[in-house]
């Protein structure tokens, strides 16, 4: 056991304040990644900042925008938009859902596999995310706060416009619920244009843009650099990642 300071802020404002630039803060949302690894000495921060009262748990819809907290549970999300929401349904079981929140999903470190089965949805809906920490705030398209990584930020939303799509949504089926997806396809269509995304062909989701341009389902490979995983070869993924494209772009309109 040891002692830690743990921070409770009030309010979007007062979590960003505590969390200044991030040095020597670890963010706890919903714990399901962080949790253990506190309890199996494999991380030990110096101060916790614990987002449940921060008021970053809640989704509006307005001025043609869709905001959502990083906060809100991926239980929630569940009856939100799609492909969103059904990648919600397939996170982990009921328990881990209503702890688990978006924010933890698109900051979840690489683990065994990759774990962030929210960002490729986020990906084709063109999500936005903003976040502050050093420099202060900004908003950037995910794609960009992918590919920095999540040190150093907090991230206190994420939205996208809220207009009229065809989706479409495709992931390998699981032999358990606490396995974890080996892969998954997202796809959406709107105003003519085409964006699909895969969730674990890589640490973090992608986008297939060969697959945008051409709409060929067997262009994905062009796209992704799998690894070999406890779940998977990459060798699989490769092979399996056409077939799931095809059956996400069959789900559009
Ligand atoms: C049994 C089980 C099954 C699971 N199944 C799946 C699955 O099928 N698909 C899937 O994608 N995931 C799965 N997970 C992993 C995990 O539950 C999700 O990725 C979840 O969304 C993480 O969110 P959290 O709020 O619990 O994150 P936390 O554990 O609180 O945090 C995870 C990481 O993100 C950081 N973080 C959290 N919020 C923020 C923020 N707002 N700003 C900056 N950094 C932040 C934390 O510091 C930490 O490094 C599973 C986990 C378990 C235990």
């Amino acid at each position: 056991m040891y002692d830690v300071p743990v921070l409770s802020p009030r309010s979007p404002e007062e979590a960003a304040e505590a969390f200044g630039d991030g040095s020597d803060v670890t963010v706890l949302a919903g714990g399901t990644i962080l949790l253990p690894e506190i309890t199996y000495g494999r991380a030990r921060p110096k101060r916790v900042l614990m987002l449940a009262r921060s008021g970053l748990g809640r989704v509006e819809r307005s001025n043609g925008t869709v905001t959502i907290g990083a906060a809100v549970s991926v239980g929630e999300l569940m009856e939100g938009d799609e492909p969103l929401a059904t990648a919600a349904r397939y996170v982990g079981d009921p328990e881990v859902r209503a702890q688990a929140t978006l924010g933890g999903n698109i900051c979840a470190p690489p683990g065994e596999a990759p774990r962030g089965d929210l960002q490729a949805p986020l990906l084709v809906l063109g999500a936005r995310v903003r976040s502050a920490g050093n420099g202060g705030e900004r908003t950037e398209p995910l794609e960009d706060f992918l590919a920095g990584g999540a040190k150093g930020r907090l991230v206190l939303d994420v939205s996208y416009d809220d207009i009229v799509r065809e989706t479409g949504y495709a992931a390998f089926w699981r032999p358990h619920t606490h396995h974890y997806t080996i892969l998954a396809v997202a796809a959406a269509r709107a105003n003519g244009e085409l964006r699909v995304a895969a969730t674990g062909a890589g640490p973090t989701a992608v986008r297939l843009a060969s697959v945008e341009q051409s709409g060929d389902p067997e262009d994905a490979v062009k796209d992704v650099e799998p690894q070999d995983d406890p779940l998977a070869s990459a060798w699989y993924r490769k092979r399996i990642l056409p077939r799931l494209v095809a059956r996400a772009l069959e789900g559009l309109g």
